[in-house]
């Protein structure tokens, strides 16, 4: 086979119509009274572009232009050309497609796993003292923004913290954090029927919650939940990685005091995943077993819990919400906010898998 060609030298607009050659590793171009042999790694071959003719062009500025796509392409295999495979790859709109995609899967990969991942080492490594300033330090800003004074009498809030002690003392007690288990009792309009663990292991239980129990059994079942979320981190995870994701997010934005103000976010809106409510789930039935008590106990106070969160969602509908402002800075994530607290159930997503998965488990 031969491939037409004109060639060009670079120096007059002459131009001389060749033939190439198909010979390994070398440019061979003839034509009338013309002959010119080239190594093939001295010459530069032009990109396809389109229906551009391609260029071989030499050294000395001269160069053929080859019209025939397909004969050029024939040709390249007979001598030998290898294109550059980053050549082949800025042409190609799927290579380019594709590495978007890897990027994008990347994040995705590093959010969805890395980051639990390093919350979690992190949050294991941590120091019990830095765990108590933050458990401190979110109990001080839930008690000037949302907690009110318990309104239990005092030999009611003591019936329960026995009831609890002896629930947590044989199981649990000191093995697990580095202070006793300590409950806490306090109110919350707000926050309505709901308990929460505080990354040191100290449960907040509030009388609304106490208040929607049949029976200190029930209320039982809950702590029994609560410990479980302490016994595995799940709060303090929730909390260090809703801290790195402030801290990113501050970094990008330029303002580090959403940092801070994430920390109580953290633990209360931690959309914990079903596998960890779950794993809670399963702490709890164990632990109300092992005192004679039935998980089904925990099933009804989640149908309670629902119950009562579908009420509060109808009244909340009634009232009228203003957007917060993202603009403004000081009403940024501010407790304050009516919708900023979100009730015990979205972030305890209480869905009839786990009602029917305790009532199993008894
Ligand atoms: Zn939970």
């Amino acid at each position: 086979m031969s491939l037409q060609a004109d060639y060009y030298d670079g120096k007059s607009a002459r131009r001389i119509p060749v033939v190439l050659a198909p010979l390994a590793d070398t440019v061979v171009l003839s034509g009338e009274g013309f002959e010119r042999s080239v190594p093939l790694s001295q010459v530069r071959i032009s990109e396809r572009l389109g229906s551009a003719p391609r260029l071989i062009s030499f050294a000395d500025g001269a160069h053929a232009e080859v019209r025939d796509h397909a004969g050029f392409e024939l040709w390249l295999a007979a001598v030998g050309h290898r294109e550059r495979p980053v050549d082949l790859l800025q042409r190609s709109w799927i290579a380019a497609g594709l590495s978007m995609l890897l990027v994008a899967i990347a994040v995705f990969v590093g959010y969805l796993w890395g980051l639990p991942l390093m919350a979690e080492k992190i949050s294991a490594h941590m120091p019990d003292i830095v765990v108590q300033r933050m458990s401190d330090h979110v109990l001080d800003l839930l008690d000037g923004h949302v907690f009110k004074d318990s309104e239990l009498p005092a030999d009611r809030q003591q019936k329960i913290s026995e009831a609890f002690a002896a629930l947590a003392g044989e199981q649990y007690g000191e093995q697990y954090v580095d202070r006793p288990v300590e409950l806490l009792f306090r109110a919350s309009p707000r926050l309505g029927a709901n308990a929460l663990a505080l990354p040191d292991g100290r449960i907040v239980l509030l009388d609304e919650l106490v208040n929607l129990a049949d029976n200190d059994e029930q209320i039982l079942a809950v702590l029994g939940h609560e410990l479980g979320h302490v016994r595995y981190r799940h709060n303090l995870h929730a909390l260090v990685q809703g801290a790195a994701i402030s801290a990113v997010l501050a970094w990008w934005i330029g303002d580090f005091s959403s940092v801070i103000a994430a920390a109580p976010a953290a633990v209360m809106q931690a959309r914990y995943s079903q596998a960890l409510e779950s794993e809670a789930d399963a702490f709890a039935a164990s632990l109300l077993k092992s005192h004679g008590l039935s998980p089904e106990l925990l099933a009804q106070m989640l149908e309670k819990l629902q119950a009562s969160a579908n009420e509060r969602k109808v009244e909340h509908a009634e009232v009228s919400v203003p957007a917060p402002k993202v603009d403004d800075k000081d009403q940024r994530q501010k407790p304050d906010d009516n919708d900023y607290w979100t009730p015990y159930l979205s972030t305890h997503p209480a869905t009839q898998e786990r009602i029917r998965a305790l009532r199993e488990a008894g």
